[in-house]
């Protein structure tokens, strides 16, 4: 089924304790769809500079995701983002955010893009994320990603957002803040009370943990000795997520719970490398086997 994503589009500039990276592609639609991109098409809404390579856009549409909604301003830049990661790979640091062209970000949806069954809203402003709710008329399945920076400077329209959406996934430490509340497992139904149905909180190296009416579980991280880089960590996983549940066509419990254990596979990948460089180089098939790994780690 039809899934839409909407969010940054970026050049990263990342520094890890062993090596570093400058003007990578990146952002939270980027790496959310790529992820997805294993298991159904994507549309992708986002806007970019002139200093955007082609090549960038290439690469994308390579994987059947549909590119025809990324805006490229002439005589603007694309969104900058320059991180720092701490020794424990799990902690970082920004450094500097150029927002540019995202700045003034006010998606106007194709006719086509409305009818999207599957819909995220990756991280950004929750006022642009509810703008984008209320043009996708045909959406059965809305989750929205969102942060610190959100919590704290536009409560007001964040709850709003939490009022509306299915679902909704975010850090620990963005769980904690949101509901002043240091227990994740009373933070994740705290969240959930807010609005959503069900809320994913995602833990970096710790993996994520679910929490519905009627459901609380943990899904662990798949063990990974190579952490490269956690940029996209939590939007892969995303696009993992929504991309199973869009193929499947269903967000019944089950499915959901398999949609977050892809999730947690694919990010797993991500981590590996740079930017994409370490999902570019695997299929599905790649993710199939990690998942039998994992089954039979989980077994017991
Ligand atoms: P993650 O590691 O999953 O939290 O995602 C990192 C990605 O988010 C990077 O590629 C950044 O370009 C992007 N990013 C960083 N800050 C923001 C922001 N304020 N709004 C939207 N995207 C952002």
């Amino acid at each position: 089924m039809p899934l839409l994503v909407v969010g940054s589009v970026a050049l990263d500039s990342v520094q890890t304790p062993q090596a570093s990276r400058d003007d990578v592609l990146g952002g939270s639609a980027v790496f959310f769809s790529y992820a997805a991109s294993y298991f159904t098409s994507v549309k992708l809404v986002g806007v970019v500079g002139e200093d955007w390579p082609a090549e960038h856009t290439k690469l994308l549409t390579d994987r059947r995701i549909d590119a025809e909604g990324l805006q490229v301003v002439p005589g603007a830049k694309t969104f900058r983002w320059r991180g720092k990661y701490l020794p424990n790979m799990n902690d970082r640091e920004t450094l500097e955010v150029h927002l540019n062209v995202f700045g003034d970000f006010d998606p106007v949806l194709p006719e086509e893009y409305r009818r999207s069954s599957f819909l995220f809203l990756a991280n950004g402003s929750p006022r642009v994320q509810l703008k984008v709710m209320d043009q996708v008329v045909g959406a059965r399945l809305t989750v929205a990603d969102t942060m610190d920076l959100w919590i704290r400077e536009d409560h007001d329209a964040l709850m709003e957002l939490l009022g509306r959406v299915d679902g909704l996934v975010l850090n620990d430490s963005e769980a904690k803040l949101l509901t002043n509340d240091e227990n994740l497992v009373r933070a994740g139904h705290k969240v959930r009370e807010m609005g959503p149905k069900f809320v994913v909180i995602k833990k970096g190296e710790h993996g994520a943990m679910f929490f519905s009416e009627h459901e609380t579980y943990v899904m662990p991280a798949f063990p990974t000795e190579d952490v490269v880089d956690p940029t996209g960590a939590g939007d892969s996983f995303a696009g993992g997520m929504m991309g199973y549940l869009a193929e499947q066509g269903n967000f019944e419990p089950t499915t959901l719970k398999k949609a977050l254990a892809y999730g947690v596979l694919v990010a797993s990948f991500n981590v590996e490398d740079f930017s994409l460089d370490r999902m570019k180089k695997i299929e599905r098939e790649d993710i199939e086997l990690r998942m039998t790994q994992y089954q039979r780690m989980l077994s017991f």
